[in-house]
Order: structure tokens, then C-alpha cells, then sequence
């Protein structure tokens, strides 16, 4: 197995358009991991319910980096949040590519953001399960886009949309380490699934659980 080479980044002068070319192999002893979370703003709604103005609770998205890649798990809603995102990550793991973005579950505003992060890191490929793809394939549909999140937020979210795809194992790798999909079934909506990353004991829950806001119960 060939080694990886050293931890270099804190001292590298690799600009952002020419990234660290990673081994084909990996020595997962020296290929240390890392998580980092951002949090989206408030999304102002720009409908009223019972007459008042509201704001969409703010979104989690992680980051779990190694010496060269990284996987995103999760993504914003608008078009302005993703930049914000897309900065953060050139900022928290500057040189590093991202392999995957892993989808927790078929809510659109944990995907949305796909199609701009794809325009950024064209080789990443974002993955679900295959329940999570058909959930988020009928958020595409005209009584969920239209009636629902366009309405919601006009002229932010990012279109042509474009989902993840099914993803046929449930496991995969970054940097030889190993993440797995954990189902879960209904949370706060239908077929929710966690991400466990055993070599750091990490579990990203996506909306199994909630943080400081209410819970959103929408099981379409
Ligand atoms: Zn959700």
C-alpha cells in the first residue's frame, strides 16, 4: 500500500486551481480526518402565515475532510446560501476536493444546493439511498416546486434542479476511511437516514434531530 503523503496543507502555497493531487492508495494512519459544520442563515419566507412574516429554521451542513478530499454532507436551500457554503469550504479545507455530498434525506432544502456545488467541484458525486433519490424526485414535482418552495422563496433556488443519485451500497470511502449509511425510517419525514464515520465517531443525523429550533413534521 503506498503511504499518503504528510499533512502539508497549513503550510501550502497551492492556489485553489490546482488542488493536491491525491495517491491512488491510502494509509488510513495517516490520512486523519476532520468535521467541521456550517450553519446557513434564517431564509426569510416570503409568503405570511396567519398573516406574519416567518423565516425558514437554519440548516447543518458538514464537513468531514481528510489530507486531500472531503465529503459535504448535506446542502442549503437558495443560491446565495449555497455561495455562502461554497466559501466556507474553500476557506475550512482550502486545496481539497470534494469526492462525495452525501444526502441525508429527501427534504429539499437539504439538496437544493447540489446543482451550484457540482458547477464548483465537477468531479463530486452527490449520492442517497434510493429511497432518498424517489423523495426528492417528487419534491421536483409541480405541487411541491411550485406551490410550495418557489413560493416560499422566489427566484432563489437554483434551476435547472438536479437530484443526487442512488447510491447502491451503504457504505463508501474517502481517503480509505469508511462512511456508513445508517436507515432509519420515518423521522421527520419518510426513509431519513443518518451518516456514521466510525474512524472519528461521528454521526451526522440530518433531521433525526433538531438543534434550538421546532421539529418539522412534513411527510411529503
Ligand atoms: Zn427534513
Amino acid at each position: 500500500m503506498t503511504e499518503a503523503k504528510p499533512h502539508t496543507s497549513k503550510h501550502s502555497k497551492t492556489p485553489h486551481s490546482q488542488p493536491n493531487k491525491p495517491p491512488s492508495t491510502y494509509n488510513t494512519m495517516s490520512s486523519l480526518l476532520k468535521a467541521d459544520v456550517w450553519v446557513s442563515s434564517r431564509l426569510p419566507i416570503a409568503i405570511q402565515r396567519d398573516g406574519q412574516s416567518s423565516a425558514f429554521s437554519p440548516i447543518s451542513c458538514a464537513l468531514i475532510h481528510g489530507t486531500y478530499e472531503a465529503v459535504l454532507v448535506d446542502t442549503p436551500i437558495s443560491t446565495t446560501q449555497t455561495t455562502d457554503l461554497t466559501k466556507w469550504i474553500e476557506e475550512t479545507a482550502p486545496t481539497k476536493t470534494l469526492k462525495y455530498i452525501y444526502i441525508t434525506h429527501g427534504h429539499g432544502d437539504h439538496w437544493f444546493g447540489i446543482p451550484l456545488l457540482l458547477k464548483r467541484w465537477p468531479s463530486a458525486r452527490a449520492i442517497a439511498t434510493p429511497a432518498t433519490v424517489a423523495h426528492s424526485q417528487g419534491q421536483l414535482e409541480p405541487e411541491k416546486f411550485i406551490d410550495i418552495w418557489t413560493r416560499f422563496f422566489p427566484g432563489q433556488i437554483y434551476q435547472p434542479q438536479k437530484t443526487a443519485e442512488p447510491w447502491p451500497s451503504d457504505t463508501f470511502t474517502m481517503e480509505g476511511h469508511e462512511f456508513r449509511i445508517i436507515e432509519v425510517g420515518h423521522t421527520d419525514t419518510l426513509d431519513s437516514t443518518a451518516l456514521y464515520t466510525p474512524d472519528i465517531h461521528l454521526v451526522v443525523a440530518g433531521d433525526i434531530v433538531y438543534g434550538d429550533v421546532h421539529q418539522f413534521f412534513w411527510g411529503g
